[in-house]
């Protein structure tokens, strides 16, 4: 049904616009014909338009936080096949999607060879995070060396650093990948260090940790980064094989497993392979 646009529509219209309420601009009319038809009152009427204005701003916000969170692609816990992991401990996975860790500002160190599912599963860890309501940002710790280096010689760093701050949860992925120069490791070092019990950390990697000198440098940072990482940390560690591994031999002999659904970007699968 077509409605009437009286004076009082139009200005009403105007001033929803003025007041920022976008759900209630675009359903109050809707909403005002179905509760005359189904004798729902005054108060109750302006209830539903309420919650319709609520439900769409956390949708909003909810899609915000996940854009903000740089993640390159949307993995989730629902893709992962933890009978290819076995060692991997789902209990203690299942709990951390409760998300309680990031209010604890716990930290979460996943451990594995390469293609073990270790950034899948950060991902999912921090997709929960951001529909949850917290600030996540996902960044490769190659990348976020890079970045801090340039920030300081571009006299930035304390503005780079205050806004990694804000987030609730940091995701660093890949340390070890590549050893950092001095000056790189600590830089790093000082991000972990100012997150300590302010932020929570979720960071992946390849290396045991007997190993992490070899990326970091010195056995001093090496320690005082651990000291500060394994403080309040939940540990979860796969000693299988790569899934791709795994995926191309079952391809071989001819059965198929369940293809991850979720993957917004398929480039990064090819990018690893
Ligand atoms: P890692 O970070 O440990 O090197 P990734 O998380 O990048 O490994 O996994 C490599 C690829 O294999 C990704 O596309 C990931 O989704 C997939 N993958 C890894 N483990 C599993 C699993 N157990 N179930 C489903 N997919 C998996
Ligand atoms: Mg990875």
């Amino acid at each position: 049904m077509k409605s009437l646009e009286t004076k009082s529509t139009v200005l009403l219209k105007h001033h929803l616009k003025a007041l920022r309420l976008p759900s209630f601009l675009e359903g109050c009319e809707k909403t005002a014909q179905r509760c005359a038809t189904e004798n729902v009152d005054h108060l109750g009427f302006l209830l539903q338009l309420c919650e319709l204005e609520l439900l769409n701003r956390e949708k909003r916000a909810s899609e915000r936080r996940l854009k903000s969170a740089r993640f390159p692609n949307l993995k989730s816990p629902g893709d992962f096949d933890f009978a290819a992991q076995p060692s991997l401990n789902r209990v203690l996975v299942a709990e951390l999607l409760r998300c309680e860790f990031v209010e604890r500002r716990e930290s979460v160190i996943f451990l594995g060879h390469p293609g073990t599912g270790k950034t899948h599963l950060a991902i999912a860890l921090g997709i929960a995070a951001c529909q949850r309501g917290k600030r996540v940002r996902f960044c490769r710790v190659t990348e976020l060396i890079t970045q801090l280096m340039e920030a300081r010689e571009e006299r930035t760093l304390l503005r780079m650093k205050s806004s990694l701050a804000k987030f609730d949860l940091l995701i660093l992925d890949e340390l070890g990948y590549v050893p950092a120069s001095k000056l790189g490791a600590e830089l790093l070092f000082e991000v972990i260090s100012s997150a300590y019990e302010r932020q929570s950390l979720i960071v992946t990697t390849n290396l045991p940790f007997e190993q992490w000198t070899e990326v970091l440098g010195s056995e001093r940072l090496t320690g005082a980064v651990l000291d500060r990482l394994t403080h309040r940390c939940h540990i979860l560690e796969s000693t299988g094989e790569s899934y791709r591994l795994q995926d191309a031999r079952r391809r071989r002999k001819g059965s198929r497993p369940k293809p991850a659904t979720s993957s917004l970007s398929p480039a990064d699968e090819t990018a690893e392979s």
